[in-house]
């Protein structure tokens, strides 16, 4: 960023009781050359070769030279965007598809991921980490180069705020974790499953907002990035590389969807949250898309099109159908 370019600034919402990110510099991103791709080997950007790579967002809404999160004011609250935003580039291949990855690909990708998250959670200043991925022009990603995101955010964002509240007082009350239970009904039912291994298990949950929503639950109860053993890290490269493959698969053309990456928050202990990775495509079929309208954003309330236990069904057997044990 320029020293002439606007920092970003968080302004409260009291009604809603979120923070805003006010982030005007993102408007004025420069049109890219249509022949000229930044994450690209050669453009001066990134290494000349690499397998993956950290690049450093070049209009942040985040970012540790931000002022502090320090909120002041009383109505009108404002304060310090301080955090980070990384692009996370999948491979120096351009062209390449997240559902054409290879499992060993998928592999350093949670490995850099992983060791992002293990870095920026000893940041005083992070108090969350959204490892997520945007993909598809129906989502608003114009950017075929294959990549992710890391926002490293000073505050609980108010959706993981809720979770986590849930989750805790369903611990706190019955001393179980809330997504084993889930995790072991989906399991035993067995309708919503779509793929599994020794390590994860892909359904699609009873309560899905989105066309197609799909969860990837770890069987063993932790919570982060940083405690994945070696077998989990390539278990989850397999079901991802599965799952994707099975999105694109599944109308034929590439699924335009939100990944996210769900861990416990960067300070305190969280003993009852669950990681697991959320998947949201848009699209409701194969010509039809789902809008988020007055009915989901101006009021919470998701309309899903479709049944999960019907949808999973499809995927369940759309390529590459899991060969391993589903239960
Ligand atoms: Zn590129
Ligand atoms: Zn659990």
């Amino acid at each position: 960023m320029t020293d002439s370019s606007p920092l970003s600034e968080l302004r409260w919402h009291p009604l809603l009781r979120q923070w805003v990110v006010v982030a005007t510099q993102r408007q004025h991103r420069p049109q890219l050359p249509e022949d000229w791709c930044p994450f690209c080997p050669g453009s001066g950007q990134v290494p000349e070769q690499y397998d993956v790579h950290i690049y450093p967002n070049d209009f942040p809404a985040f970012s540790l030279n931000n002022p502090p999160f320090s909120p002041e004011g009383d109505l009108f609250q404002v304060t310090g965007a301080r955090g980070a935003c990384d692009v996370i580039l999948y491979s120096s291949d351009h062209n390449l598809l997240p559902s054409e990855l290879p499992e060993d690909q998928w592999k350093k990708v949670i490995g850099l991921w992983t060791r992002r998250t293990s870095e920026l959670f000893g940041n005083p200043d992070v108090e969350y980490l959204v490892v997520f991925e945007n993909t598809g022009v129906a989502i608003g990603v114009t950017m075929p180069h294959p990549h992710g995101q890391i926002y490293a955010l000073p505050f609980i964002p108010p959706q993981v705020k809720t979770e986590l509240d849930s989750a805790s007082e369903h611990f706190r009350v019955h001393q179980e974790c809330l997504y084993c239970k889930i995790l072991a009904g989906e399991v035993e039912d067995g309708r919503r499953l779509v793929a599994a291994n020794d390590s994860f298990v892909a359904f699609l949950p009873f309560f899905c907002r989105f066309p197609s929503e799909m969860q990837i639950c770890s069987r063993r109860h932790f919570g982060g990035l940083p405690d994945l053993s070696e077998k989990e890290k390539h278990d989850l490269a397999s079901l991802l590389s599965i799952v994707r493959k099975k999105y694109d698969n599944l109308y034929g053309f590439p699924m335009p969807l939100m990944m996210l990456v769900r861990q416990r928050p960067a300070k305190g202990e969280h003993p009852y949250f669950h990681f697991h990775v959320d998947f949201l495509p848009i699209q409701r079929s194969p010509k039809k898309l789902k809008y988020l309208a007055s009915i989901e954003t101006g009021a919470g309330t998701f309309l899903n099109d479709t049944l999960a236990e019907e949808q999973a069904a499809i995927l369940r057997n759309t390529e590459p159908v899991s060969s391993e044990r589903l239960r």
